[in-house]
């Protein structure tokens, strides 16, 4: 049996208030929690969790992807496999499940709904909906992901409605990607059983599909960049909103993560407990993750942080294992099976010589 103590100023965001404490953790667990009436120095929260990011968008593997995470106080991410299930299918899937798994950091991968993404596309590899129904079915897959066909939902399309119905049946949440969908169509869309969208550049947009009964992920990530329209919500819809990036690159990760919009919201002056609802708890919440809470009983997932404002991270912890402390990362790097090859031969400057003058408009 191990055990730890540590004392802060504990961050109780359901009850929103914040409390010196001393916590006890027993083998990884939170066994108790005692609150203290002397000074403390430091905050002790909740961890960071990413709605929706695919991890291939990182250029890491998964393993990777968390030694980096770490540092910045991300003790877990929703992730959807979907960029490798393109080139190399179920396979792909379950590489990233098997990689992700010899860390100690909490990956929820879904199923991928749309591999390839539309009939018009050439991809790598196909994911059948008897396929999709099968990662459902395993317990380490955690939802259906991005149900980027969303005319094949307003239409009734057997292939994108099957993989769907399968999702209800075992009551795992699904993840929209419906880019400008309104009204009417937002609402059948919602109604299929879709209860996320992470494509919204607009408030109206967002104010729609929320009105539809969807949850609105945040996103900020290297590509799409949403915050500054939506970050509103923290305020009007607490209850309803998470944080995410959809997509990472490494430069972005080495410098920041959920902890960076968390003190951009509180710069902003939305209320410190509203902005940690869309980093810590309502992701937990909608997916039902295993991811600590702070609360006695939880797995002891948990970030140190200077103050609540700039929300550096100084210490993070996974299932009461010290995973960072001061930007550097304490997960070993592992070793992995090689998954993929491109075979080519060594190609010289006349290879690429082509007769046709037009090709030249490309160089
Ligand atoms: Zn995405």
């Amino acid at each position: 049996m191990t055990t730890i103590s540590l004392r802060g100023n504990l961050v109780d965001i359901p009850r929103r208030r914040i409390f010196p404490a001393r916590i006890s953790i027993v083998d990884g667990r939170i066994d108790d929690i005692v609150e203290l009436k002397d000074r403390v120095d430091g905050f002790l929260l909740p961890g960071f969790v990413d709605a929706h990011i695919h991890v291939e968008s990182s250029m890491l593997l998964p393993s990777e992807f968390a030694r980096l995470a770490v540092t910045h106080g991300t003790v877990a991410t929703v992730s959807d496999p979907h960029e490798i299930a393109n080139v190399l299918g179920v396979a792909g899937v379950e590489f990233m499940i098997a990689n992700g798994g010899q860390v100690p950091f909490k990956f929820f991968f879904g199923a991928p709904s749309c591999v390839p993404a539309t009939v018009f596309e050439t991809a790598g590899a196909r994911v059948t909906a008897d396929e999709v129904g099968a990662l459902l079915d395993r317990e380490d897959v955690w939802y259906l992901s991005e149900v980027m066909d969303f005319p094949g939902v307003l239409t009734g399309a057997d292939e994108v409605m099957k993989k769907v119905a399968h999702a209800r049946r075992l009551g795992k949440p699904i993840d929209g990607h419906a880019p400008g969908l309104r009204g009417k169509d937002a609402a059948r869309y919602a109604a299929a059983g879709i209860s996320t969208d992470h494509e919204c550049f607009t408030l109206e947009e967002a104010l729609d599909k929320l009105a539809c009964g969807m949850h609105i992920q945040i996103r900020e990530g290297s590509a799409a960049k949403n915050f500054e329209a939506l970050h509103p919500l923290l305020s009007s819809h607490p209850d309803r909103v998470m944080f995410c990036t959809d997509d990472k690159h490494p430069d972005g990760l080495v410098a920041a993560h959920i902890n960076d919009l968390c003190a951009r919201g509180v710069a902003l002056g939305h209320d410190v407990f509203n902005v940690l609802r869309a980093a810590c708890t309502n992701t937990v919440a909608h997916y039902q993750l295993p991811v600590g809470q702070l609360r006695v009983g939880d797995p002891a997932d948990f970030i140190v942080v200077d103050d609540v404002t700039r929300f550096r991270v100084k210490r993070t912890y996974i299932n009461g294992r010290l995973v960072a402390e001061n930007g550097e990362s304490l997960i070993e790097r592992v070793t992995t099976q090689r998954l993929n090859n491109f075979h080519c031969n060594t190609r010289r400057p006349p290879d690429f010589r082509t007769p046709d003058e037009r090709a030249r408009a490309l160089g």
